[in-house]
């Protein structure tokens, strides 16, 4: 969350930011000692805005030639941001229940924890499977003692989970939510364990947390 903060404030221009945006607009391409010149700044005085300009998108930087105005649109801007976002940056915790526990454990959980989707792990935090309400209620409506019922039965398993790297483009990960129809995704992390890779689970990435970016954007 905190690269997508300080790239959002990056918009929020200061005063003098402002002023050096208008210049560019007017005079560029211009260098950065013509611009510093107009403001009786030094080039150094000006070093950290034309940084914060340029990186925002506002303004564009070519060698020998000089500032210019990019002309982009404050939607292009936030596309631009959005594409630096990582999933690391907006998971929650992973809220996870052993495979060794039953149907009623995970519900018990669900509500403990207030979440919708458990993850259901092996020992060591290895990625086994995922439950949703549905699979519980699914599982609830067989007529057997749900006591005795393990959570394996009633969760979706690997190979057919999607899943989430911490790294990977937090744009990505969501339209893996919308294609697949699901709630949450595992955020994981290859690991090899003797001769097998495994599936360690580092976070839990939900349209919740998607929710919340978009909350952060239009706030920040
Ligand atoms: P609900 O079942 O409560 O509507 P979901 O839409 O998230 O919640 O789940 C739908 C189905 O997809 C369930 O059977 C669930 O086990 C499975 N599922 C949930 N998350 C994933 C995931 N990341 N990868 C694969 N299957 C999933």
């Amino acid at each position: 969350m905190y690269t997508i903060l300080r790239q959002v404030n990056y918009i929020e221009l200061s005063p003098r930011q402002i002023i050096i945006l208008d210049i560019v607009k007017k005079f560029g391409p211009i260098t950065g000692t013509q611009i510093a010149e107009k403001l009786s700044l030094s080039r150094a005085a000006l070093r950290s805005d034309l940084a914060i300009l340029t990186m925002s998108g506002l303004l564009g930087a070519r060698p020998r030639v000089g500032y210019y105005h990019t002309g982009k649109k404050p939607t292009e801007l936030i596309a631009g941001i959005i594409g630096t976002v990582c999933v690391a940056d907006v998971q929650s915790r992973p809220i996870v229940i052993r495979e060794t526990c039953s149907v009623y454990d995970a519900i018990v959980m669900m509500f403990i924890e207030d979440v919708g989707t458990i993850v259901v792990v092996s020992e060591g935090g290895f990625l086994e499977g995922i439950v949703s309400r549905k699979d519980l209620l699914k599982a609830t409506m067989g007529g057997k003692n749900i006591n005795e019922l393990p959570v394996t039965l009633a969760m979706t398993r690997m190979p057919n989970i999607i899943l989430a790297a911490p790294d990977e483009p937090v744009l990505r990960a969501a339209k893996k939510l919308i294609s697949h129809q699901v709630d949450a995704l595992p955020v994981v992390q290859m690991v090899q364990v003797e001769d097998t890779e495994k599936f360690e689970v580092v976070g839990r990435l939900t349209k919740t947390n998607i929710t919340q970016l978009f909350v952060n954007l239009a706030e920040t």
